[in-house]
C-alpha cells in the first residue's frame, strides 16, 4: 500500500513538474514574441512618421529640386525647411502609411494614433508601462515639436495566435502525459486488486482441497486396518463418505480452473470427440449429493440426435459446474432446473434454466465481466469471488460459440450458450 502512495505522489509530482515546465516555456515564448512585435511595429511607425516627413519637405522646400541636399541638418537646410514647411503631420495620413506598413508585415493589430504638440511634446516624455504595447514617441518638427505615437488594442489574442502551434504541442502532450499516467495507475491498481484476491483465493481453495482428500484418506485407512470391509454396512458408509468427497474433489478441481483468469493469457484447448449429452449426465450424478442437499430438481431434455461435439472435455465440464453451481447458488426456493439441449445444423445450443433469484437488468450484461458480482445484502450468498461466468464466457468463445442471459428479477434466469459442433476454420 505504501509503495503504491509513493508512486501516485512520484506521479503527481511528475506531472506538475512537466506541466509547470510547459507553463514556464510558454510564458517566455510569449514574452518573446511580445517583445519582437513591439519592436518590429516600433521600428515601421518611426520609419513611416519620418519618410512622410521627408515628403513633405521635398514637396515644401527649393532645396530638394535639385536632389536631395547632401545634409538635411545643415544650417542653411533648416533654417529653410524652419520658415517654409509647417511641422506637423496629419493623423490621417500617418494612419494610412501605418496600416499599409503593417499589414505588409502580416500585423493584423488595431491601435488609436495620438499626436503631442507643442510644450507638451518638449517636456512631457510618457512612460510605456510594461502591460501596454506602444510605440516609442517619435519626434518631428523644427521650429515646433510635433511627437506621435501609436497605441495598439490588448495583443494577448494575437500573440497567442502566433504561438498557437506550439502551445497546442504543449498541451497535447501534457494531456498525454497524464492519461498514460492515468492508465499505467489504473492498470497498477487493478493488478494488486487481482493479485490480493487470486491470493485470498489460493489460500482458500488449498485449504478446502486438504479436507476430502485427508477424509478419503481416514475412510480408506479404516477400510483397511479395522477390518470393516467384513461390515457391509460400514464398507458402504466409508464408500459413500469417499464417494461424495471425491465429487467435492472435482467441483473444487473447477474452481482451480478458474485460476487461469487471472493471468491474461488464453487458455489452452485440448480438443477431443465427446458426447454432450453423455457429459451433461455425468455432471448430473457428481452433483447429485450438493442438488439433493438444496432440495432441487434437475432435469434434462433433448431435441435432436446428435450430441457430438468437438471441443475441450474438461473445460466444457467446468462451464457446466458452472453453470448449475450457480442456479443452485442464487435461489432462495427449492431450485428447479431444466437443461435443455437441441441440436441445430452447426451448433448445439445449451439452455439451463432456473427458478431462482433472477438478475437486475442494469447487470445483466456485467455479469460476465471478471470479479464482478451482483451487490446483494445477503451475506449467506457471499460464497464466490465473480470469476465463474467470465472464465465460462471465455471459454465459450474460444469455442467460437457464444453465450447470453435473460432474467426476470425474482422469478428466475436462463442462461442460453451455442457451441459449435466444431471449429469454422476446421470444417
Ligand atoms: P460468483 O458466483 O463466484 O459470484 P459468477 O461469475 O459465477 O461469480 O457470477 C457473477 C454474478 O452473477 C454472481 O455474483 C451473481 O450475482 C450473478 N449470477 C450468476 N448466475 C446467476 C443465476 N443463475 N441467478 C442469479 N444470479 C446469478
Amino acid at each position: 500500500m505504501n509503495r503504491l502512495r509513493l508512486s501516485r505522489g512520484l506521479i503527481v509530482v511528475i506531472i506538475i513538474l512537466i506541466a509547470a515546465f510547459h507553463c514556464f516555456w510558454i510564458l517566455r515564448l510569449y514574452q518573446q514574441e511580445r517583445e519582437a512585435l513591439r519592436m518590429e511595429t516600433d521600428v515601421l511607425f518611426r520609419d513611416v512618421v519620418y519618410k512622410l516627413q521627408l515628403l513633405r519637405f521635398k514637396n515644401d522646400t527649393t532645396l530638394f529640386k535639385h536632389g536631395e541636399p547632401n545634409n538635411l541638418f545643415a544650417l542653411d537646410v533648416i533654417i529653410e525647411i524652419k520658415h517654409k514647411v509647417s511641422d506637423s503631420l496629419s493623423l490621417k495620413k500617418i494612419d494610412a502609411a501605418y496600416k499599409a506598413a503593417l499589414l505588409k508585415n502580416s500585423i493584423n493589430l488595431g491601435y488609436t494614433l495620438k499626436c503631442i504638440s507643442g510644450k507638451a511634446a518638449d517636456t512631457k516624455l510618457p512612460v510605456i508601462k510594461p502591460d501596454e504595447l506602444k510605440t516609442n514617441i517619435t519626434f518631428i518638427g523644427l521650429s515646433k515639436s510635433y511627437a506621435y505615437q501609436a497605441t495598439f488594442d490588448a495583443p494577448f489574442q494575437y500573440l497567442l495566435s502566433k504561438i498557437k502551434l506550439p502551445v497546442l504541442i504543449s498541451f497535447s502532450l501534457i494531456a498525454s502525459t497524464i492519461i498514460s499516467f492515468v492508465f499505467l495507475y489504473s492498470n497498477l491498481l487493478a493488478q494488486q486488486r487481482l493479485a490480493s484476491i487470486k491470493n485470498e483465493f489460493i489460500s482458500n481453495i488449498t485449504h478446502e482441497l486438504k479436507t476430502p482428500i485427508a477424509t478419503v484418506k481416514v475412510a480408506i485407512e479404516a477400510l483397511r486396518d479395522f477390518n470393516a470391509i467384513q461390515d457391509p454396512v460400514k464398507t458402504k458408509e466409508y464408500l459413500d463418505i469417499s464417494a461424495s468427497e471425491i465429487q467435492r474433489l472435482s467441483l473444487l478441481v473447477d474452481k482451480v480452473l478458474r485460476l487461469s483468469m487471472f493471468e491474461n493469457r488464453q487458455v489452452e484447448l485440448k480438443k477431443e470427440r465427446f458426447d454432450l449429452k453423455a457429459l451433461i449426465e455425468e455432471v448430473i450424478v457428481i452433483m447429485k449429493l450438493q442438488v439433493d442437499k438444496q432440495n432441487a430438481l434437475v432435469t434434462l431434455k433433448t431435441e435432436g440426435n446428435n450430441f457430438i461435439i468437438e471441443a475441450d472435455r474438461m473445460h466444457i465440464t467446468s462451464v457446466l459446474f458452472n453453470l448449475l453451481d450457480n442456479a443452485l447458488k442464487y435461489n432462495n426456493k427449492n431450485p428447479e432446473i431444466e437443461i435443455a439441449l437441441k441440436c441445430h445444423r452447426m451448433h448445439i445450443e445449451l439452455k439451463v434454466k432456473d427458478n431462482g433469484i433472477g438478475i437486475p437488468a442494469e447487470y445483466k450484461r456485467r455479469i460476465f465481466e471478471k470479479l464482478f458480482r451482483v451487490p446483494t445484502d445477503d451475506v449467506h450468498n457471499t460464497n464466490g469471488y465473480g470469476l465463474g461466468l467470465s472464465y465460462l464466457k471465455h471459454i465459450i468463445q474460444r469455442h467460437q460459440g457464444f453465450i447470453e442471459v435473460e432474467s426476470e428479477l425474482g422469478k428466475g434466469s436462463v442462461f442460453t450458450a451455442n457451441i459449435p459442433y466444431k471449429e469454422m476454420n476446421e470444417i
